[in-house]
């Protein structure tokens, strides 16, 4: 497949899971992709070699980091913002500063990234966040501060949708349902909780996310920005 010969992409958050399929995914597809890591070294150099992508370090909790990362990667055809944490237990509970850290790693590095993106990007430029369903659906308790900071994506791609649309430039959040990675495997033990507010029992693929995040990158889908994406079995629905 040659469908992203000659583009160049940027996965914040590429080393592991869903981020990783992406980047799978694009490289496959015949594009010139970089991703960043944070913790996971070994991995990351297994899947640039595997792939034949760059893989960098980049803290997403780092503003700064992300800043520069975006800026020194030159005009980007595609950003695509994966990295995300969540954190769960009772709110009343939980360190004020692991909570500051999240809404920097999945609000504020999205948001940062695109902007800077967005100055260097070319006409016809691509945008997508990963978001989740928790944006839209949160049936449990101990998650609040994760579904603020899946929703705050939406106001994210509704915005900057605006700022960016008269440029040909899109942006889109991606807001899977539970997929089977480190973060949720599908044997873990909310299995049988999360598939009884599903349609369809079973954990999504990492690639069924990539597979939505290529479409989104290709050339059928430059009318389509400011929306989400959901692909969730009918977790939301
Ligand atoms: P994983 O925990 O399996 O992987 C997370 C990825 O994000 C890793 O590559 C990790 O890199 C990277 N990452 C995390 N923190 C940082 C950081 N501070 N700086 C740079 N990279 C970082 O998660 P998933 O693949 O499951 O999730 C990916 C995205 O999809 C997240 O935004 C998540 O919220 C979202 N999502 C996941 C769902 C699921 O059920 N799995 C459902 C809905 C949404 P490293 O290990 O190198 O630090």
């Amino acid at each position: 497949m040659s469908t992203f010969k000659g583009k160049s992409v940027l996965v914040l958050g590429g080393s592991r899971g869903i981020g990783a399929a992406i980047v799978r995914r694009f490289a496959a597809d015949g594009a010139t992709v970089t991703f960043t890591y944070a913790g996971s070294q070994d991995a990351a150099q297994q899947l640039a070699t595997e792939t034949g992508s760059t893989a960098v370090f980049t803290d997403s909790a780092n503003r700064d980091a992300v800043i520069s990362r975006v800026r020194d990667s030159g005009p980007l055809d595609i950003l695509v913002v994966n990295a995300g944490i969540a954190i769960f237990g009772d709110a009343l509970d939980q360190d004020p500063d692991a909570i500051d850290r999240l809404f920097q790693i999945n609000i504020q590095a999205p948001y940062h990234a695109s902007v800077e993106a967005a100055r260097q990007m070319p006409e016809g430029g691509r945008i997508i966040v990963i978001g989740s369903v928790n944006g839209d659906r949160m049936p449990v308790p101990g998650m609040a501060s994760y579904a603020v900071s899946k929703s705050a994506l939406q106001g994210l791609a509704r915005g900057l949708a605006r700022d960016f649309g008269p440029r040909g430039i899109t942006i889109n959040v991606v807001q899977p349902g539970p997929v089977d990675t480190d973060a949720n495997p599908e044997n873990g033990p909310m299995r049988d909780l999360l598939h009884s507010f599903m349609a369809i029992k079973r954990h999504g693929r990492p690639e069924e996310v990539a597979g939505m995040v290529a479409w989104l990158a290709g050339p059928e889908a430059g009318f389509v920005t400011g929306a989400m994406h959901t692909i969730d079995g009918a977790f939301g629905a």
